[in-house]
Parts: C-alpha cells; sequence; structure tokens
C-alpha cells in the first residue's frame, strides 16, 4: 500500500506538484537531479511511498526499495555512472537527513574519499 503526505517535498514531486528533473520513472520509484548536487553527477532515486526511515519500512515499501536497488545498475549508462558510483541513504540527523522521505542518493562523476566529516 502505496503512502502520501501531503507537506513533503518529494510527495509533491512525485505527483508532478513540484517541478524536477526526472532522469527514470515508473511505478514504484522516481529518479532526478538532486536540486543542489554535492558530486558533478547527483542524482536522487525515490521510492513511490512515503516513509522517513528504513526502521519505518513496510514489507512493500522494502519491496519498492529492493527494486529501487536493482534498477538502478540496469541505468548505469543513462545516468553515465560507468566509472563507478556511491549510494547514500542519510538516516536522521547526524546524518544530516533534510527531506523524510526516504531516498538513495546516487553520486558518481568524481574520485570520492572516504571520510564522512
Ligand atoms: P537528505 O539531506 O539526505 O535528506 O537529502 C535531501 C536532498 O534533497 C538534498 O541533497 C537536497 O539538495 C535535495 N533537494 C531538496 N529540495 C530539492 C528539490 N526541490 N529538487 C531536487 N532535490 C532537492
Ligand atoms: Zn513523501
Amino acid at each position: 500500500m502505496k503512502r502520501f503526505d501531503e507537506n513533503c517535498l518529494f510527495c509533491k514531486i512525485i505527483k508532478g506538484d513540484i517541478p524536477a528533473k526526472k532522469m527514470y520513472e515508473d511505478d514504484d520509484m522516481l529518479i532526478f537531479c538532486d536540486i543542489d548536487p554535492k558530486a558533478p553527477k547527483h542524482y536522487l532515486c525515490v521510492p513511490k511511498s512515503h516513509f522517513k526511515l528504513l526502521a519505518d519500512m513496510t514489507e512493500y515499501e522494502s519491496e519498492l526499495l529492493r527494486k529501487c536497488l536493482q534498477k538502478i545498475p540496469t541505468l548505469k549508462d543513462e545516468l553515465g555512472l560507468n566509472d563507478g558510483y556511491r549510494l547514500v541513504i542519510n538516516q536522521g540527523d547526524d546524518a544530516g537527513q533534510t527531506v523524510f522521505h526516504l531516498h538513495i542518493h546516487i553520486l558518481s562523476g568524481v574520485k570520492m574519499g572516504w571520510t564522512p566529516a
């Protein structure tokens, strides 16, 4: 069962009420460009159900997340991820989560370091 929050930015983007540069869409997910990119290529993969944390995820939503994780590698050419990419799911304050609709950051286009702060 899909959940929706009328006050959520990403629910509004999914609904089409707020514009985004969409890269891929199906019934389960939307992938669009991050408005404030932290790497030369920075996309957000958003499952089409509103939940904040992995801890809140229903069975149905875990299926959506699985589909997201399986879809991303198939889009390597379209998204320009062939030299490697990083997936990030921020969870809560210390991780810097600012939008409370679970999303996967897809970062690519640069050789990345490996320290969070
Ligand atoms: P997080 O900090 O993990 O919650 O990630 C939220 C991300 O959403 C940030 O990287 C923001 O730059 C991005 N963001 C915020 N507003 C928009 C928007 N209107 N369109 C696209 N990305 C956005
Ligand atoms: Zn939402």
